[in-house]
């Protein structure tokens, strides 16, 4: 596999899936079917730039801990990099990469002028209080302040941040440069110049692109079964506005296991029991408890796995029923399993389309703070409509004249027109 001399292992057990080799694999087919220079493909294959860096902090208790928080920057060859900081603790330097990659061709088949980039630390920011992860985020940029920056690499939430945690970056940025600096990440609070749209724009996203797929089947959202994996800023999002779209959302889940109601949840109302219950959805009333497992398997129309990479693998593959997946988690499917289901017909909406209103917004956050000029939400909304409907459509359509399945499609369009600049661009010196 390529670009590995780059990257320090970590431990590797026999069931571990590599998301680094995963995404160059991708990377590999988009690049044989475009027929790329294989110069062209190495350069692709390496971040441009890996930074580590030791983040001591003080606990609550006086303890001192030293957590490690990495940033990598995959390419800027068609903009700033960009990308969100991920908290879990399953974050590694090699997931980092793999994620910096997708944002990448994320942003390319979107026609947003980023590169793209990701950071994490491995934590989990349930088992630290308020003020700690605070000390922690603050630490971490200051250690990044000259690889971040409003027209060099900006940051956003990802798994386990959120706006909270991008007004502490915000704030730390800007009391180090002296001044102001609202565009150095996005997902902000609306108070400091986030946008509106900007916390549902992900679940949006992925609603769009499910809605698209049916009606290329000739199918509306209305009485649609869909089981999604997750409950959070994303997976959360989506249940609520195909629930609101009309259809039934069957099953949803997350860390501590899910819930299943064949005639469909109401959605608005697990919401609530969910902030009620430190996010536990488990004794929801009329409904049946389920492992995250035992989700994925069930009888459904669409299946949405929006939590972590990896959950439809070789061994369960051939239980999932559903015959359109969208991914709004990224890389929620392995290699081996992605190819079982294009085998099987099932439609995979991948994760650099069916994810994408994300940064989208995000995309749409930072024009109108560069402009000082900013939008009310039916036009966000709108803008993201267009730019993920557009996305969709060159999708079918490369699907269509290339012959290939809707990933390598997505991917041929995400690659092609980062080696398009990077050809027009020229190699330096
Ligand atoms: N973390 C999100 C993603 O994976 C959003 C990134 C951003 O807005 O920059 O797409």
């Amino acid at each position: 596999m390529i670009a590995t001399h780059t990257m320090p292992l970590e431990a590797a057990t026999p069931a571990y899936i590599c998301p680094f080799d995963q995404a160059c694999s991708y990377l590999e087919a988009a690049a044989k079917e475009l027929r790329l220079d294989q110069g062209v493909l190495e350069i692709l294959s390496h971040p441009r730039k890996v930074v580590t860096v030791a983040i001591p902090v003080k606990l609550d208790n006086g303890e001192i801990r030293v957590l490690a928080g990495h940033r990598v920057q995959h390419s800027d060859i068609l903009g700033p990099y960009k990308g969100g900081i991920r908290y879990h603790p399953a974050v590694t330097l090699r997931e980092v990469s793999a994620l910096a990659m997708l944002m990448t061709w994320k942003c390319a088949l979107l026609g947003i002028p980023y590169g793209g980039a990701k950071g994490g630390i491995a934590i989990d920011p349930q088992h630290y209080s308020v003020g700690e992860l605070e000390r922690i985020t603050r630490r971490y940029t200051s250690e990044l302040i000259k690889d971040i920056g409003p027209s060099l690499d900006i940051p956003a939430p990802d798994m386990g941040t959120s706006a909270r945690e991008m007004a502490w970056m915000m704030d730390t940025y800007s009391v180090n440069v002296g001044h102001a600096v609202p565009g150095v990440v996005t997902g902000k609070p609306l108070s400091v110049g986030g946008s509106l749209g900007r916390e549902k724009a992900t679940g949006r996203g992925t609603m769009i692109i499910v809605r698209e797929a049916l009606a290329d089947q000739g199918k509306t959202l209305e009485g649609i079964r869909v089981v999604i994996q997750g409950f959070g800023n994303v997976g959360g999002a989506a249940a609520e506005l195909l629930h609101q779209a009309g259809a039934k959302v069957i099953a949803v889940s997350t860390t501590t296991g899910g819930v299943y109601s064949p005639d469909g949840l109401d959605i608005p109302a697990l919401k609530a029991y969910a902030a009620k219950n430190h996010h536990n959805l488990i004794d929801f009333p009329h409904t049946r408890a389920i492992t995250n497992a035992e989700l994925l398997t069930l009888p459904c129309d669409v299946l949405i796995p929006a939590a972590l990479e990896n959950q439809i693998t070789e061994e369960n593959v051939h239980q999932v029923q559903a015959q359109i997946i969208a991914e709004a988690a990224n890389g929620p499917i392995t290699l081996e399993a992605n190819r079982v289901l294009e085998a099987r017909g099932v439609t995979v909406l991948p994760d650099i389309l069916a994810n994408a209103g994300g940064v989208v917004v995000s995309y749409l956050e930072w024009v109108q703070g560069l402009s000082y000029l900013f939008w009310d939400e039916e036009r966000v909304n709108r803008e993201l409509e267009s730019l993920m409907v557009q996305a969709y459509r060159q999708v079918i359509q490369q699907s269509k004249v290339r012959q290939v399945p809707l990933r390598l499609a997505a991917y041929t369009l995400g690659v092609g027109r980062v080696a398009q600049a990077l050809n027009d661009r020229g190699l330096y010196p």
